[in-house]
């Protein structure tokens, strides 16, 4: 997708919508011959030629919401006092990118942060991959909260870092496709989505399945591969506000949008919120101790808005059913 002066405009399968140089027209580039094994090429880049690659491959980082790379890139000046954070985890997708990037485009990745000491040499890279005790668990792959874990600043201190553009964040998955196409020629047309199974008691196989999709590609496969039991499905994972709907009806995969489907053998059943019973279950688990009880209580002022993440863990394990997640969502 690419987004200009409030306008956007979708990329069609297999190919990249571009600005024309003199930022007059939308352009798109269609080219059939894309392939999926390419194989590592070395290639060097300056500053603007990194930043054209970005464009031209479409690139977004998938930590900072959605913001396309190039946007991401252009906030940060080499001679600015900045520090850049490479996390071996991901905001919104947990499958391992760490282990597929090692794996498999090592020389692809050590080259990327040799680029980036090079494009920014005053910079200090603070790698975190190749960490053995760095494990993920729900919410280690948000940025602030990273930042919170790892360099013991709270959370408030962790938010400003990001907004101020104190820290540049990339995290596994956004580097993995700055990877592919820097280094492989892939431009951003193909995106990883994890499949899910709830069976009917509620109990969800961890395991999950991988694909790797074009954009714009029908999921109808999806319901012709699996069990038929599976009949309900949501793009959204437990942490949000399910969307439940019919799983022959999942329609075409957005690489911006879908990177998980949770597929159900019946209906989650629909959460009826009780009163609160102060079992205090939501500043238990809260990772922040940002206080979800007392917003409940109507103490809004004694919860601390700005410690939290948005991880939604709170109205996962709230036992009255109460969406706390809202009610937050309502006073920031
Ligand atoms: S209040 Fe809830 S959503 Fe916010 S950080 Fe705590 S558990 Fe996560
Ligand atoms: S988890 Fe739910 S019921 Fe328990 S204290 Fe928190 S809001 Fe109240």
């Amino acid at each position: 997708m690419l987004s200009h002066n409030g306008t956007k405009v979708l990329a069609p399968v297999n190919g990249v919508a571009t600005l024309t140089p003199d930022q007059k027209f939308f352009q798109i580039k269609q080219d059939g011959s894309w392939s999926t094994n390419s194989i590592y090429k070395f290639q060097t880049y300056d500053f603007t030629s990194l930043i054209e690659a970005f464009d031209d491959g479409a690139l977004a980082s998938f930590d900072i919401n959605g913001m396309p790379l190039k946007d991401y890139f252009l906030k940060f000046k080499s001679n600015q006092n900045f520090q850049i954070v490479l996390s071996p985890f991901s905001r919104y997708q947990h499958l391992d990118f760490e282990e597929m990037i090692l794996s498999s485009m090592k020389d692809a990745y050590v080259s990327f942060v040799d680029l980036l000491k090079t494009i920014f040499p005053k910079i200090e890279v603070h790698n975190f991959f190749e960490i053995q005790t760095l494990k993920f668990e729900h919410p280690v792959g948000i940025p602030e909260y990273f930042l919170h874990k790892q360099f013991h600043w709270d959370v408030t201190k962790a938010k400003k870092n990001l907004e101020s553009n104190a820290i540049l964040y990339l995290g596994a998955e956004t580097i993995y496709h700055i990877i592919r196409k820097l280094y492989f020629g892939e431009p951003f047309t193909k995106r990883h989505l994890a499949v899910f199974l709830v069976d009917r008691k509620g109990r969800m196989d961890l395991e999950p399945r991988q694909f790797f999709l074009t954009n714009g590609q029908s999921l109808a496969f999806i319901p012709t591969n699996m069990d038929k039991r599976y009949k309900i499905a949501s793009f959204d994972t437990v942490f949000e506000a399910i969307k439940p709907m019919d799983v022959n009806s999942l329609g075409y995969f957005n690489i911006y949008e879908h990177y998980s489907i949770t597929l159900y053998e019946k209906l989650p059943a629909i959460r009826k919120e009780f009163s609160c019973i102060d079992c205090l279950e939501c500043n238990q688990y809260c990772p922040t101790q940002a206080n979800p009880f007392q917003l409940i209580k109507g103490k809004q002022e004694e919860f601390d808005k700005n410690k939290c993440v948005d991880c939604g863990i709170c109205t996962v394990y709230c036992p009255s059913g109460i969406d706390i997640r809202k009610r937050i969502e309502e006073v920031v």
